[in-house]
């Protein structure tokens, strides 16, 4: 098998980047663009070992689960990866990566596997998005994102995953650019000035957020962009964030208001949040619900129970815990993030929760060691990396009677789950959760029990 080769064949699966992955005579192939199901003639790009890359050349069966993507630019943006694959297609193959993780990595034989929760709709269900500005091949100022893998931009002002307000807020953004003569950012020169512009939406509140990202200190005529954009219903706040560095990170860290407030807020359940800029915010609102509705039953509150929430962002799932539990320790390592949590505790007039900055790896560990804090219920919610095992360890020795993972990699997870199990914490449940209808991402819950 070499370069140039055209093959025939079945694609059985997915890769973790959304590639159709199928076999022809004992390699594996990867091959963009193809869904399950499909059979597929492909030209070979790249040959290793034991596996290798080819292009769709064409479809000779398209898979039954194959549909039209509703977005123009599916196949170019890096955004949905599985977009062509009918979304109760899409939930299967959720369902069952999480399942053989957690068997294969997790060497847990028989997964106590409760159905995915899927969405409703798998479209317009993100509450923020991030568009970088910059030109076109033929010179024009575009919005859109990145292309998988690179940074070119396509071309995109209404993201169908996004809210329909953002093509608006775009739009005036741009005209902004072109009438005083600004200049995108180039990343390759380090020159121009405007390189992202951010969107927050409170889907219950209704309250909108926009945060230019710029590479200076202040936008030219400002005042003028700002009342066009308050001029959108809904708008709340109008936020410039400078960004000098070089770098892939969007945001800086130095926030002005332009107009408005510095935050918005929405809501979850009964609590009221409160969103600045920099703090992490679950993105899909609707099933962040559901998944919270899960934590809270895996984590059988009664009211007297004393629960570590770890990884709080802005203390979101410590707060709707609170209401059910004694006593709530959250710890984030976002300062602005804490920040936050503080005053939605304050607004939602919640006294039992209490906040820590700082690494779980050094908070908890120390705490243990210095204060022998203990609890009822530990959670966890660690980015995609997992735990640090020295939190896994001090988890163990607090002794907790449930342990509520909630993971975006089932692959992290079920590596952790093991070490949990091998330290006396039995999986008793596991709920896969769709936050991010078509792409390859999914969250999933787990609750241990002590043995
Ligand atoms: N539980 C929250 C946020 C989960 S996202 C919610 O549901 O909204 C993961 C969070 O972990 C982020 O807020 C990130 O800033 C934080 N984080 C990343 N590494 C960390 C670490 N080592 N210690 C503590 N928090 C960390």
């Amino acid at each position: 098998m070499k370069k140039d080769d055209i093959i025939t064949l079945r694609i059985e699966d997915l890769s973790s980047e959304g590639l159709g992955v199928g076999k022809c005579d004992g390699f594996t192939f990867f091959v963009k663009d193809t869904v399950i199901g499909d059979i597929a003639e492909a030209k070979v790009m790249k040959m290793k070992k034991t596996y290798g890359y080819a292009r769709l050349m064409r479809l000779i069966e398209a898979s039954p689960d194959r549909v039209e993507p509703p977005c123009p630019v599916a196949r170019q943006c890096g955004g949905c990866q599985i977009q062509a694959l009918r979304y109760q297609a899409q939930l299967a193959f959720k369902e069952k990566k999480v399942c053989s993780n957690l068997q294969r990595i997790g060497g847990i034989a028989e997964p106590p596997m409760e159905p995915i929760i899927g969405m409703e709709n798998p479209l317009r269900y993100r509450n923020k998005a991030q568009f970088p500005i910059g030109r076109s091949r033929d010179g024009r100022l575009i919005a859109g994102f990145y292309a998988g893998r690179t940074h070119t931009i396509v071309e995109c002002r209404d993201c169908l995953l996004g809210a329909e307000v953002n093509r608006q807020i775009l739009d005036a953004v741009l005209k902004h650019m072109e009438q005083y003569d600004i200049e995108p950012y180039d990343e390759t020169t380090g020159s121009g000035l405007v390189r992202h512009v951010m969107t927050r939406v409170g889907f219950r509140t209704g309250q909108i957020m926009v945060c230019i990202v710029v590479n200076g200190r202040s936008l030219p005529h400002s005042e003028e962009l700002c009342a066009i954009l308050a001029a959108i219903p809904g708008m709340t706040s109008i936020m410039l964030n400078s960004n000098l560095e070089k770098t892939n990170v969007i945001m800086g860290k130095d926030l002005k208001v332009l107009w408005g407030t510095e935050y918005i807020e929405d809501l979850i359940g009964d609590v009221r949040f409160r969103i600045s800029p920099l703090s992490f915010y679950q993105v899909n609102p609707r099933q962040t619900q559901k998944l919270y509705e899960k934590v809270l039953e895996y984590a059988g509150l009664t009211g007297q129970e004393t629960v570590w929430d770890l990884y709080c962002g802005i203390g979101t799932i410590s707060l709707f815990l609170a209401q059910k539990a004694r006593q709530v320790y959250g710890v984030e390592l976002v300062p602005e993030a804490i920040r936050d949590a503080q005053q939605n505790a304050e607004l939602n007039g919640i006294t039992n929760a209490e906040f820590y900055v700082g690494r779980a790896e050094d908070v908890l560990p120390r705490k243990y060691a210095d204060e022998g804090v203990r609890a009822d219920v530990i959670v966890v919610d660690p980015p995609r990396k997992g735990c640090e095992e020295s939190v896994l360890e001090t988890m163990v020795q607090m002794q907790p009677q449930r342990i509520v993972y909630v993971s975006c990699d089932s692959a992290t997870l079920a590596r952790d789950l093991k070490c949990l199990g091998e330290r006396g914490y039995e999986v008793k449940k596991v709920c896969p959760v769709d936050m991010f209808g078509n792409s390859v991402h999914c969250e999933t819950i787990c609750k241990l029990v002590r043995k």
